[in-house]
């Protein structure tokens, strides 16, 4: 028999109904005789709903008290289907992630996961209980309450599973797997039966939020064997993720399309060319902790260069400020622009190692829509191409078609 861990996302328990459909789901598991530590999200909207009402109080919440806020969402849910597995007669308890001690850093709403005493869930588990965590928390040293970004149920999960030497982690989602790209903006997509490690990890950190990146980093680490299945109706066999390419199959050239509308461009006009100027550019950006990434710096031209990068969008104005108020006047640039009407679209594919030509046949597909290309960026096994907003989904359906995802393969 197994030690599995579940890892039930927001929409999978959004009402009571579904609560006790996740019980039943968690039962049948348990009377076949597995043990297993259920991981939940708050209900969906909920975690939402509960920041909206901090920032009626705070237009940026302090980041320690919205922590204690929001890590209430999941502590509703353990409890409720603690609660919908006794009235199944299983014996279940319910843990906050303070409780287990799943012991973080204190960066609050966006803390890392230090180390998990296991030693309490193990003795649950040995007598017999159900034990059900509250995804997405976790406490620092001094006993601050602590989260882990949004998203973060699944690195609980993952990291529950890590430390409990768990035979499978599954996460159960509103969809039956990871597909090709987001199922929501192509119908057409296709779910793979496996992906790659590598592949998951660009997918997520490009976007695709159907696991937080740090399960995907959790997952490597560790070695943890993670499937991603649906809540809804019967278990099919989801997605694996694996980490050693199947040389059996014949190897898909494109694994996926991830986007991300996440990000804003800037970019510095007639900045001097000389050395140095790149770190004066990014120096400061970095001491306010935003982070970057994409670079592009343009050939010289009279001696003066364009340099342009993007950072997420919520740090677009304030990055936008430093640069008038601290870069500018240093290094005697003409002006900076920029904009956060932009998209990323990038293909992922370890087949990308061994085949030629599919940048170009990227830009080919979006030239023959009129996209216009901004930014681009490759990688051992993916190109992103930043575009404007307004063709983002345009783009995902045609570079999806073009490179034959929706046909099984
Ligand atoms: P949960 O609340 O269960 O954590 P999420 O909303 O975080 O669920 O993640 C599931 C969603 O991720 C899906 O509904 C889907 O729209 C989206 N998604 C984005 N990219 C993909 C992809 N490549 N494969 C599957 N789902 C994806
Ligand atoms: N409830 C949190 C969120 O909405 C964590 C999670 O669902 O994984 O981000
Ligand atoms: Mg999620």
């Amino acid at each position: 028999m197994a030690l599995l861990v579940q890892k039930y996302g927001g929409t999978s328990v959004g009402s009571t109904e579904r609560i006790k459909n996740v019980a039943r789901r968690v039962a049948k598991y348990f009377t076949q005789g597995h043990e297993l530590v259920v991981v939940v999200s708050a209900m969906s909207g909920e975690t939402n709903r509960l920041i909206a009402l901090a920032k009626e109080i705070q237009a940026h919440p302090d980041p320690r008290e919205l922590d204690v806020m929001v890590s209430t969402g999941e502590q509703v849910t353990v409890a409720l289907l603690a609660m919908a597995l006794k009235e199944l007669n299983i014996k279940a308890k319910s843990y906050t992630g303070g409780q287990v001690r799943i012991l973080t850093d204190s960066a609050h709403t966006k803390a890392r996961i230090l180390k998990i005493d296991e030693d309490r869930i193990r003795a649950d588990l040995e007598a017999g209980y159900v034990v059900v965590v509250a995804g997405f928390q976790g406490i620092d040293e001094a006993n601050n309450i602590t989260t882990l970004g949004r998203g973060g149920s699944d690195t609980t999960g993952v990291a529950l599973a890590a430390a409990l030497k768990a035979d499978e982690c599954q996460i159960y989602t509103d969809v039956n797997g990871i597909y090709t790209t987001d199922p929501r903006i192509v119908p057409e997509a296709r779910r793979l039966k496996t992906i790659t490690f590598e592949e998951m990890l660009e997918m997520a950190s490009l976007g695709s939020k159907v696991l937080q990146i740090r399960s995907v980093e959790f997952a490597g680490k560790y070695k943890v064997k993670l499937r991603v299945l649906s809540s809804f109706g019967e278990d099919g066999e989801g997605t694996l993720i694996t980490f050693e390419e199947d040389n059996n199959m014949e190897q898909a050239v494109i694994s996926g399309i991830a986007f991300n509308r996440d990000e804003a461009k800037i970019t510095i006009l007639g900045a001097p060319d000389h050395p140095g100027v790149a770190y004066q550019i990014l120096g400061p950006v970095a001491d306010a902790n935003i982070d970057v990434d994409m670079i592009i710096q343009n050939v010289s031209h009279d001696g003066t260069t364009d340099f342009s990068f993007t950072v997420n969008r919520n740090e677009f104005t304030n990055t936008m400020n430093i640069l008038r108020d601290k870069i500018l006047p240093h290094i005697g640039a003409r002006d900076v622009i920029g904009g956060d009407k932009i998209a990323k679209v990038s293909l992922v594919g370890v087949g990308m190692r061994s085949h030629a030509g599919i940048a170009s046949k990227m830009f080919r597909v979006l030239a023959e829509e009129g996209i216009n290309i901004q930014m681009i960026t490759t990688s051992e096994i993916k190109i992103s191409v930043v575009v404007d907003e307004k063709y983002m989904e345009l783009a995902v359906r045609v570079l999806h078609k073009a490179f034959d995802l929706d046909q099984a393969q």
